[in-house]
């Protein structure tokens, strides 16, 4: 088996890319016969992209790269500074265009519906001061103390913060309804809890909406630039040609891993997957 040097950072996800470049590379398989390493991506799916999916309307399938798809899954990066990780890897690297395409650049036709009435709005910050001023002053001060928060993180190991296990341990929602009183206020963190990781609050660990923030360098950021572009070709068009240059000898899919073990001697462990041959691999 030959040596697979290609390695890819994947920097789709803003979960940190803006500060933490996640190596994701192919494992190394001992080949035990040749004694050479190959290197290997398992995935669960039939695809590459994992929750990036695209839908092409025109063929009407998925995993397609075309003008005419829909992104079933991820859709926006942010710009060069907030998520300079997943920019550059998409665009500078692997040589994707971008669309601006960012929701709050409408001409001020983005629409709140609040409790006081329909607010035009240009950006996230003029939404929330639409908001009843009960309200837009609750949550400001709760976007504050998030940030405050976030800031005490390192955003290269978040779970050494004092206060990591304490955070780790709650939800999103219980930090809201811990802070905040007014429904509006609940409601409106939560949205954006959704539509910023796509997550609902209930599930998501407070630990991990503040690294998300620390991540970026403020809620700022995450405000104005975050979902500014779209991917030509759409959002799963990186994955499938990262996969496509790794080549099927790297690629294997349908192929959860179940089980990793590690052993003590030698510096290996085991990988075991229900559907494929089991590969020993350095750690
Ligand atoms: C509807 C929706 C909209 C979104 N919008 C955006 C957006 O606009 N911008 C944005 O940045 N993000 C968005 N996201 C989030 C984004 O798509 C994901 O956060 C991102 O794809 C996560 O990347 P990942 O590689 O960490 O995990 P995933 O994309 O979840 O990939 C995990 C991979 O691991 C594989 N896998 C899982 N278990 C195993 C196993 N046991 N063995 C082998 N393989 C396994 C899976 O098959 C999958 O391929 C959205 C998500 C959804 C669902």
């Amino acid at each position: 088996m030959a040596i697979q040097t290609k390695s890819y950072r994947f920097g789709f996800r803003r979960y940190g890319f803006e500060d933490v470049r996640r190596e994701i590379d192919p494992y190394i398989v001992l080949n035990a016969f040749t004694h050479t390493y190959t290197r290997i991506y398992q995935t669960a799916t039939n695809s590459s992209g994992g929750r990036t999916k695209n839908y092409d309307l025109r063929a009407k399938g998925p995993d397609r790269v075309a003008s005419t798809v829909v992104e079933l899954g991820g859709q926006w990066i942010g710009n060069a500074t907030v998520q300079k990780y997943a920019y550059d890897l998409i665009v500078n690297e692997l040589k994707f265009g971008v669309i601006d395409a960012s929701y709050t650049h409408g001409g001020g036709k983005s629409i709140l519906v609040a409790s006081n009435g329909r607010h035009n709005f240009t950006s996230l910050p003029e939404m929330i001061s639409k908001f009843p001023k009960e309200v837009s002053d609750e949550l400001s001060d709760a976007l504050r103390l998030l940030d405050e928060m976030a800031q005490t993180l390192d955003v290269t190991s978040p779970q050494d913060s004092p206060r990591a296990r304490e955070w780790d341990s709650m939800t999103f929602t219980s930090w809201i309804n811990q802070t905040v009183t007014h429904e509006e206020t609940r409601t409106m963190l939560q949205a954006m809890c959704t539509t910023m990781i796509a997550q609902s609050a209930d599930v998501v660990s407070f630990l991990h909406i503040l690294f998300y923030i620390r991540a970026a360098n403020g809620i700022a950021n995450l405000q104005i630039y975050e979902q500014q572009y779209r991917v030509r070709g759409g959002t799963q068009a990186p994955a499938i040609k990262m996969a496509e240059e790794l080549g099927h000898n790297v690629m294997h899919y349908n192929s959860p891993v179940t089980l990793i073990k590690q052993f003590e001697r030698n510096g290996m462990c085991g990988l075991i997957c229900s559907t494929c041959n089991s590969h020993t691999i350095p750690h």
